[in-house]
């Protein structure tokens, strides 16, 4: 299996290269040159599987021959072993046609685990193989650091700083990150914004001089290929369970950086019988109104009880744009300079195409704790807002159609109690192996909302 960039200046790229690089060296995002298939026997055939069997069986041949199956195998087994339900991604049924996935049995109660407990793994399983020693360096708003610092945690070859934006994320996010363990572990709080500490990291990457000797800086955000593919998991694996492959079913997907449906998209195209697949978003909508209007024209950011959703330009969008464009690197890039302005569409055609691939909804925090509310009420199950967003699109988009509708609950709504309380319900208890987490102890190091301020920290602290 070969990679190309959207942006059509990388061609050739093998497994471990895409793993290791995150944006491709001419800024666009590295994509398969082409998606593997799996027929109805095969399917048939992968429907007995455990969680971690099937996902052997489906992210192989993205990995080609690139790691030996008997160490991938391992790799992904330890990364699910952890999850605290024996089916990694359990279905509950609300209705008749009715279901939510659960995406939040990991380590951080988030569907953010299922990509980068398997990633940090295979990055030590490389680097070790290369003896090789890097510095991962992010941005999260909330749910990437944690996932990323319990994934990474345990390899010996990278050190790892996330920056987050001080005194805006909530108290459980705070402390899922600034209380992980380990001498390879840093916590930075800048002083400033989310969109600050993003801009203070790609100038980090931008210019790498600051590292020591021979180091290079590893991306963990949403780009990298590595967590779309091991996101394709779960929809085969929902989808079997309610009679895939000859039952079809659709998915409803709260969605930030689209990279969570990006991976839904890429299921249906290998082979997977969805029928629709809806974009849900919060009050911050592009993606809704490019679906439903053609619109992708920019505007504020909204701050809302789904903050993992509150983003303006969603990255991995243009790993679906580059389809629509007919793989064409020339359109996309003209389209993607026109992104933030104040007015982008398709044409006509294209955007009929991007209509018979998805429905959308966008969903205020007004409707998303009645519902929240509505369900607790009705069915005894308590919604993250995330999975709230999901599951109102879905009875806005769904309703009627025959298949059943599985809406993708990305988190655990312990780590987003305000919208609870907003709900009027009372405050959701964290999980055992967390209920200790506000008397462990935090580390982590204000610093001034500038490069240098990141830059200076990272160079006297990462392990020689
Ligand atoms: C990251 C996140 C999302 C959005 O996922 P994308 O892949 O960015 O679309 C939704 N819900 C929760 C809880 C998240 O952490």
């Amino acid at each position: 299996m070969k990679y190309i960039s959207t942006r059509g200046g990388c061609s050739d790229y093998g497994f471990k290269q895409v793993l290791l690089t995150g944006l491709a060296p001419d800024g666009g995002l590295f994509v398969p040159e082409q998606l593997p298939q799996f027929s109805a026997s095969d399917m048939e055939s992968f429907k007995q599987l455990s969680y971690p069997e099937l996902a052997l069986k489906i992210i192989s041949p993205f990995v080609a021959d690139e790691i030996p199956e008997a160490d991938l195998s391992r790799i992904i087994h330890e990364s699910y072993a952890d999850f605290d339900d024996p089916a990694v991604a359990p279905l509950t049924q609300l209705g008749e046609r009715e279901w939510v996935l659960e995406l939040f049995h990991g380590p951080t109660l988030a569907f953010k685990d299922f990509a980068l407990q398997v990633l940090g793994r295979l990055l030590d399983y490389v680097l070790t193989e290369n003896d090789q020693r890097v510095v991962i360096l992010g941005a999260t708003s909330g749910d990437t650091g944690s996932a990323a610092l319990e994934g990474c945690r345990h390899s010996d070859r990278v050190d790892i700083f996330i920056l987050h934006p001080h005194q805006r994320v909530s108290d459980v996010q705070r402390k899922q990150m600034t209380t992980v363990p380990g001498d390879n572990v840093f916590n930075l709080a800048v002083e400033g914004n989310f969109d600050d500490c993003q801009r203070i990291v790609k100038a980090a990457f931008a210019d790498q001089s600051f590292l020591p000797d021979g180091r290079q800086l590893v991306a963990v955000n949403s780009i990298n290929w590595a967590r779309i593919l091991m996101q394709i998991v779960y929809y085969f694996s929902a989808a079997l369970r309610l009679g895939a492959p000859q039952q079809a079913v659709s998915f409803s997907v709260p969605t930030g950086n689209f990279g969570d449906i990006y991976a839904g998209y890429l299921a249906k195209h290998m082979g997977l019988p969805i029928e629709r697949l809806v974009v849900a978003t919060n009050k911050n909508d592009i993606l809704h109104r490019f679906v439903s209007a053609n619109d992708y024209s920019a505007t504020e950011l909204n701050k809302t009880y789904s903050p993992s959703m509150d983003i303006l330009v969603s990255s991995n969008f243009e790993r679906y744009l580059f389809d629509l464009f007919d793989r064409n690197p020339q359109t996309l890039s003209g389209f993607m300079s026109g992104v933030g302005s104040q007015s982008l569409s398709v044409s006509d055609e294209q955007w009929q195409r991007v209509r018979e691939e998805f429905d959308s909804a966008s969903v205020d925090d007004e409707t998303t704790c009645q519902l929240i509310a509505e369900v607790f009420a009705t069915n005894g199950e308590l919604l993250d807002p995330h999975t709230a967003v999901g599951l109102k699109a879905a009875r806005e988009c769904l309703a009627g159609r025959p298949e059943p509708a599985i809406t993708l609950a990305t988190a655990h709504p312990a780590k987003f109690s305000d919208a609870i309380t907003a709900a009027g319900l009372p405050t959701p208890e964290l999980p055992a192996h967390l209920a200790d987490l506000f008397d462990r102890e935090e580390r982590y190091t204000v610093v001034a909302n500038e490069l240098a301020a990141v830059t200076d920290y990272i160079r006297q602290h990462a392990r020689r």
